[in-house]
């Protein structure tokens, strides 16, 4: 492999469920729901594989019935207006959105500034761009991790070509507030930076909590590339369908990488995805309900078993702080999990460029069935 790319070795998610299908134990770590999306969404998959939709290679940006429902669920919930033939992209997950855009937006050398603890594909992705990942790190505060808005503007150079924004954040759970998006769209438009906004877990708020798109805030829609995932919003991680919307010039841009990473993806789950995103309000309402359930079952789980929790706010992971438990090494802790308690976890320490600092953070995924979080949380209580 070559040397752009030799630090990254195999992703921890990749890693970390083959811990758990070597030991047996309860899979908290990658980050995938363990009960299917909408069963009339996997028929309307069926009938689109039955029919002939889908079957050979669909339109490249997309087929348009996907295209328009992007549109129209950005309209529907952001009031945000996208032209479906020139400003949406289909992609084969968000995955490959976050590397075709990197691919297409950066100049080697250039800075891609990203909130640590970062996504792991973030950091290959910025690397096999050629450029040069400059991390702003979410530290603690209030109770969860916050963004430090004196370090981001610190970390802006005159190389500075992009910012990298995730929100509702994996792995911390932080949901960015108004005050803090405003603050970095201020930046960017006084540096003309293009904004990355990975929005994948943008229905997975709660308490409250508002999932404000960066693209909304003034001035930003014009910079951004906001990125969406049917895996996250409808549970079907194995379908690999995701969506960029974004002012026609940067999808163009985003496109042309694509063209040459997939050039499309899976035609009949596309057809199944856009009456997916016309799933009435109550589909995303009874969503969040019950995953917000889960995500207090654990959180409760994990407190009592003496883990610091760090409640999120979002997305379907929490972040605990080991240091209770004697513990101070996460990635130890995680290696050493399934023989302890029969459980695995990921530690947050790979997510970030100074590993010392995301040392003690281990992150556990909530989305999955009651039973199998309180069988986990049964088992966690050994650890005290
Ligand atoms: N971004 C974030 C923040 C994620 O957590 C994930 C998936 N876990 C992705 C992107 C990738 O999404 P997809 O499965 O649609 O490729
Ligand atoms: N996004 C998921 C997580 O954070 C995993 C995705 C993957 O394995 N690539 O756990």
């Amino acid at each position: 492999v070559n040397s752009r790319l030799a630090e990254f070795g195999t992703t921890i998610f990749a890693e970390m469920s083959a811990l758990a299908a070597r030991t047996g134990a309860i899979n908290l770590g990658q980050g995938f729901p363990d009960t299917d999306g909408p069963e009339e969404i996997r028929e309307a998959a069926v009938r689109a594989l039955r029919d002939g939709r889908g079957n050979q290679y669909p339109l490249a940006p997309g087929i348009p019935e996907l295209r328009l429902a992007v549109a129209d669920h950005q309209a529907h919930r952001y009031a945000l207006s996208y032209d479906p033939d020139t400003e949406v992209l289909v992609t084969a997950g968000a995955t490959e959105a976050i590397a075709a855009a990197l691919l297409a937006l950066v100049e080697p050398g250039d800075g891609v500034i990203a909130l640590e603890p970062y996504y792991d594909s973030y950091a290959a992705c910025i690397a096999m761009a050629g450029g040069k990942r400059v991390p702003v790190t979410l530290r603690p505060r209030d109770g969860a991790f916050r963004l430090d808005l004196d370090e981001l503007r610190d970390a802006v150079t005159p190389r500075t070509r992009v910012l990298l924004i995730n929100t509702p954040h994996n792995p911390t759970g932080t949901v960015l507030t108004r005050e803090e998006l405003t603050a970095v769209a201020a930046l960017a438009v006084e540096h003309d930076l293009l904004v990355i906004s990975d929005e994948v877990y943008e229905h997975l708020v709660f308490d409250g909590a508002e999932h404000i798109p960066l693209a909304s805030l003034p001035g930003m829609r014009e910079r951004t590339v906001t990125i969406g995932s049917a895996g996250k919003t409808f549970s079907f991680t194995g379908w690999k369908v995701g969506w960029v919307t974004a002012p026609a010039a940067l999808v163009t841009a985003v496109r042309s990488a694509k063209q040459f990473l997939t050039y499309v993806s899976s035609g009949p789950f596309q057809y199944a995805i856009a009456e997916a995103l016309r799933l009435p309000d109550s589909y995303f309402e009874d969503f969040r309900a019950d995953m917000r359930a889960k995500r207090d079952l654990l959180a409760a789980g994990l407190a009592d078993a003496g883990f610091t929790v760090h409640r999120p706010a979002g997305t379907y992971f929490i972040t605990t702080d080991i240091r209770p438990l004697g513990e101070s090494d996460g990635l130890a802790f995680c290696l050493g999990l399934p023989e302890r308690a029969g459980v695995v976890a990921v530690p947050n320490a790979v997510f970030y460029d100074n590993r010392a600092e995301g040392a003690p953070f281990v992150r556990f995924a909530f989305c999955k069935r009651i039973a199998v979080l309180e069988e986990a949380v049964a088992r966690l209580k050994s650890l005290g």
